[in-house]
Protein backbone atom coordinates (compact mmCIF):
# COMPACT_ATOMS: atom_id res chain seq x y z
CA UNK A 1 0.00 0.00 0.00
CA UNK A 2 2.69 2.85 1.29
CA UNK A 3 4.72 1.36 -2.00
CA UNK A 4 2.10 2.05 -4.65
CA UNK A 5 1.59 4.95 -3.06
CA UNK A 6 5.51 6.13 -3.47
CA UNK A 7 5.38 5.49 -6.62
CA UNK A 8 2.57 6.97 -7.73
CA UNK A 9 4.21 10.65 -6.15
CA UNK A 10 7.55 9.22 -7.73
CA UNK A 11 5.50 9.54 -10.54
CA UNK A 12 4.28 12.62 -10.65
CA UNK A 13 7.59 14.29 -9.34
CA UNK A 14 8.71 12.78 -12.47
CA UNK A 15 6.05 14.58 -15.17
CA UNK A 16 6.20 17.69 -12.78
CA UNK A 17 9.84 18.03 -13.17
CA UNK A 18 9.38 17.67 -17.41
CA UNK A 19 7.17 20.86 -17.54
CA UNK A 20 9.75 22.64 -15.45
CA UNK A 21 11.51 25.69 -17.54
CA UNK A 22 14.87 24.84 -18.98
CA UNK A 23 17.03 26.71 -17.28
CA UNK A 24 15.65 24.38 -13.72
CA UNK A 25 17.86 21.15 -13.61
CA UNK A 26 17.71 20.60 -10.07
CA UNK A 27 17.11 17.17 -8.74
CA UNK A 28 14.68 16.16 -6.45
CA UNK A 29 14.72 14.62 -3.18
CA UNK A 30 11.42 13.48 -1.52
CA UNK A 31 10.93 13.59 2.66
CA UNK A 32 8.46 10.91 3.65
CA UNK A 33 6.73 12.76 6.43
CA UNK A 34 6.09 10.27 9.10
CA UNK A 35 4.56 12.53 12.10
CA UNK A 36 1.90 10.75 13.39
CA UNK A 37 2.26 7.49 11.33
CA UNK A 38 4.16 4.28 13.51
CA UNK A 39 7.95 2.61 13.03
CA UNK A 40 6.38 -0.20 11.00
CA UNK A 41 5.18 2.34 8.40
CA UNK A 42 8.24 3.74 8.41
CA UNK A 43 10.42 0.63 7.76
CA UNK A 44 7.57 -0.05 4.87
CA UNK A 45 8.44 3.47 3.41
CA UNK A 46 11.89 2.83 3.89
CA UNK A 47 12.39 -0.18 2.37
CA UNK A 48 10.19 0.56 -0.56
CA UNK A 49 12.82 3.14 -1.15
CA UNK A 50 12.46 6.06 1.20
CA UNK A 51 15.86 7.60 1.77
CA UNK A 52 14.69 10.62 3.82
CA UNK A 53 12.12 10.89 6.39
CA UNK A 54 10.78 14.01 8.24
CA UNK A 55 9.05 14.64 11.65
CA UNK A 56 8.01 17.95 13.24
CA UNK A 57 7.76 16.86 16.82
CA UNK A 58 11.06 16.18 18.87
CA UNK A 59 9.68 13.44 21.35
CA UNK A 60 7.70 11.52 18.76
CA UNK A 61 11.37 11.56 17.20
CA UNK A 62 12.95 10.68 19.94
CA UNK A 63 10.84 7.45 20.67
CA UNK A 64 11.06 6.29 16.82
CA UNK A 65 14.63 6.92 16.67
CA UNK A 66 15.13 4.54 19.35
CA UNK A 67 13.49 1.64 17.75
CA UNK A 68 13.42 2.17 14.15
CA UNK A 69 16.15 -0.25 12.76
CA UNK A 70 17.25 1.34 9.35
CA UNK A 71 19.94 3.71 8.09
CA UNK A 72 17.66 6.94 7.28
CA UNK A 73 18.19 10.72 6.82
CA UNK A 74 16.53 12.77 9.25
CA UNK A 75 15.07 15.71 8.79
CA UNK A 76 13.14 18.19 11.63
CA UNK A 77 10.35 19.83 9.71
CA UNK A 78 7.99 21.52 12.45
CA UNK A 79 8.70 24.67 14.62
CA UNK A 80 11.57 23.83 17.66
CA UNK A 81 11.32 25.73 20.87
CA UNK A 82 14.85 26.58 21.89
CA UNK A 83 15.03 24.32 25.13
CA UNK A 84 15.01 21.46 22.83
CA UNK A 85 18.00 22.59 20.51
CA UNK A 86 20.04 19.60 22.65
CA UNK A 87 18.42 17.13 21.23
CA UNK A 88 17.16 18.30 17.96
CA UNK A 89 20.78 18.28 17.09
CA UNK A 90 21.30 14.72 18.64
CA UNK A 91 18.61 13.41 16.27
CA UNK A 92 18.43 15.38 13.07
CA UNK A 93 20.44 15.57 9.98
CA UNK A 94 18.76 18.78 9.05
CA UNK A 95 16.69 21.30 10.83
CA UNK A 96 14.22 23.22 8.35
CA UNK A 97 12.54 25.38 10.50
CA UNK A 98 15.38 27.91 11.72
CA UNK A 99 13.34 31.21 11.60
CA UNK A 100 15.05 33.47 14.32
CA UNK A 101 18.75 34.42 15.44
CA UNK A 102 17.32 33.38 18.81
CA UNK A 103 17.06 29.92 17.51
CA UNK A 104 19.71 29.73 15.43
CA UNK A 105 22.42 30.79 18.40
CA UNK A 106 20.75 28.51 20.65
CA UNK A 107 21.54 25.87 17.94
CA UNK A 108 24.61 26.90 17.13
CA UNK A 109 26.16 26.49 20.61
CA UNK A 110 23.92 22.94 21.30
CA UNK A 111 25.84 21.56 17.71
CA UNK A 112 29.23 23.13 19.12
CA UNK A 113 28.70 21.12 22.52
CA UNK A 114 28.51 17.71 20.64
CA UNK A 115 31.13 18.49 17.80
CA UNK A 116 28.80 18.39 14.93
CA UNK A 117 28.00 20.68 12.06
CA UNK A 118 24.18 21.34 12.18
CA UNK A 119 22.74 21.49 8.68
CA UNK A 120 20.04 23.68 8.44
CA UNK A 121 17.52 25.79 6.45
CA UNK A 122 15.77 29.10 7.24
CA UNK A 123 11.84 28.95 7.11
CA UNK A 124 10.35 32.20 5.12
CA UNK A 125 6.52 32.85 5.83
CA UNK A 126 6.26 34.42 2.11
CA UNK A 127 2.62 34.91 2.69
CA UNK A 128 2.82 36.61 6.14
CA UNK A 129 0.50 34.11 7.48
CA UNK A 130 0.25 34.77 11.33
CA UNK A 131 0.04 30.61 12.23
CA UNK A 132 3.17 29.90 10.55
CA UNK A 133 6.54 30.52 11.58
CA UNK A 134 9.11 31.41 9.47
CA UNK A 135 11.22 35.18 8.72
CA UNK A 136 9.27 37.90 6.82
CA UNK A 137 11.03 38.09 3.05
CA UNK A 138 11.96 41.59 4.66
CA UNK A 139 14.56 40.01 7.45
CA UNK A 140 15.75 36.97 5.54
CA UNK A 141 19.25 38.65 3.92
CA UNK A 142 19.93 39.86 7.76
CA UNK A 143 19.65 36.28 9.31
CA UNK A 144 21.36 34.89 6.37
CA UNK A 145 24.46 36.82 7.37
CA UNK A 146 23.83 36.49 10.94
CA UNK A 147 23.79 32.09 10.69
CA UNK A 148 26.53 32.76 7.66
CA UNK A 149 29.11 33.35 10.78
CA UNK A 150 28.17 30.68 13.27
CA UNK A 151 30.53 28.08 13.42
CA UNK A 152 28.87 25.43 13.71
CA UNK A 153 25.79 25.92 11.92
CA UNK A 154 25.92 24.95 8.07
CA UNK A 155 23.40 27.11 5.99
CA UNK A 156 21.83 25.54 3.07
CA UNK A 157 19.13 26.96 1.81
CA UNK A 158 15.46 28.02 2.44
CA UNK A 159 11.79 26.42 2.84
CA UNK A 160 8.55 27.33 3.06
CA UNK A 161 5.07 26.11 3.95
CA UNK A 162 2.15 27.58 1.29
CA UNK A 163 -0.94 28.93 2.53
CA UNK A 164 -3.44 25.96 2.60
CA UNK A 165 -5.40 27.63 -0.78
CA UNK A 166 -9.01 25.49 -1.85
CA UNK A 167 -7.33 26.15 -5.57
CA UNK A 168 -3.64 24.95 -5.22
CA UNK A 169 -2.86 26.71 -8.23
CA UNK A 170 -3.00 30.01 -5.71
CA UNK A 171 0.70 28.39 -4.75
CA UNK A 172 2.04 29.13 -7.86
CA UNK A 173 3.10 32.62 -7.84
CA UNK A 174 4.22 32.06 -4.27
CA UNK A 175 6.45 29.24 -4.96
CA UNK A 176 7.81 31.41 -8.24
CA UNK A 177 8.88 33.87 -5.90
CA UNK A 178 10.36 31.86 -3.29
CA UNK A 179 13.24 30.23 -6.21
CA UNK A 180 13.64 33.66 -6.73
CA UNK A 181 15.02 34.86 -3.94
CA UNK A 182 16.43 31.23 -3.44
CA UNK A 183 18.49 32.07 -7.03
CA UNK A 184 19.09 35.38 -5.35
CA UNK A 185 20.58 34.08 -2.16
CA UNK A 186 22.63 31.08 -4.16
CA UNK A 187 24.48 33.79 -5.67
CA UNK A 188 25.44 36.20 -2.58
CA UNK A 189 28.71 35.47 -1.27
CA UNK A 190 29.05 33.13 2.06
CA UNK A 191 32.17 32.14 4.36
CA UNK A 192 30.44 28.85 5.10
CA UNK A 193 27.03 28.75 3.59
CA UNK A 194 26.48 25.85 0.74
CA UNK A 195 23.28 27.29 -0.71
CA UNK A 196 21.82 24.33 -2.39
CA UNK A 197 17.90 23.59 -0.83
CA UNK A 198 14.54 25.49 -1.77
CA UNK A 199 12.50 22.95 0.40
CA UNK A 200 8.71 23.36 -0.49
CA UNK A 201 5.53 21.30 -1.72
CA UNK A 202 3.24 18.94 0.44
CA UNK A 203 0.44 16.41 -0.64
CA UNK A 204 -1.75 18.93 -1.60
CA UNK A 205 0.72 21.28 -3.94
CA UNK A 206 4.17 19.22 -4.53
CA UNK A 207 3.29 18.83 -8.05
CA UNK A 208 3.26 22.56 -8.46
CA UNK A 209 6.23 23.06 -6.45
CA UNK A 210 8.18 20.83 -8.29
CA UNK A 211 7.70 22.99 -12.00
CA UNK A 212 8.51 25.68 -9.92
CA UNK A 213 11.68 24.75 -9.24
CA UNK A 214 11.70 23.05 -5.42
CA UNK A 215 14.23 20.44 -4.80
CA UNK A 216 13.22 19.10 -1.80
CA UNK A 217 9.24 17.71 -1.16
CA UNK A 218 7.59 16.96 2.19
CA UNK A 219 5.14 14.41 1.42
CA UNK A 220 3.32 12.96 4.31
CA UNK A 221 -0.55 12.08 3.11
CA UNK A 222 0.54 11.18 -0.36
CA UNK A 223 2.60 8.64 0.68
CA UNK A 224 0.93 7.36 4.31
CA UNK A 225 -2.60 8.38 4.18
CA UNK A 226 -4.38 10.05 6.59
CA UNK A 227 -3.17 11.10 9.54
CA UNK A 228 -5.14 9.41 12.90
CA UNK A 229 -4.92 11.95 15.73
C1 LIG B 1 2.92 17.63 8.11
C2 LIG B 1 3.85 18.45 7.31
C3 LIG B 1 4.10 18.14 5.96
C4 LIG B 1 3.40 17.02 5.21
O1 LIG B 1 2.04 17.30 5.05
P1 LIG B 1 1.13 16.42 4.08
O2 LIG B 1 0.02 17.33 3.70
O3 LIG B 1 0.65 15.25 4.88
O4 LIG B 1 1.95 16.02 2.94
C5 LIG B 1 5.01 18.92 5.28
N1 LIG B 1 5.66 19.95 5.88
C6 LIG B 1 5.43 20.28 7.16
C7 LIG B 1 6.17 21.43 7.74
C8 LIG B 1 4.52 19.55 7.91
O5 LIG B 1 4.31 19.89 9.19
Amino acid sequence: MIEEKLHEVQQKIAAAKEKRSPEIQDEVLLIGVTKNHDVNAMREAIDAGVTDIGENRIQEAKEKYAILDRNVTWHLIGHLQTNKVKHAVKLFDMIHSVDSLHLAEALNKAAGEIGKHQKILIQVNLAKEDSKSGIYEEDLAELLQQVDNMENLQLMGLMCIAPNYEDVEMCRPLFRKMRKIFEKVKEMQWQRANIIYLSMGMTHDYEIAVEEGANILRVGTGIFGQRQY
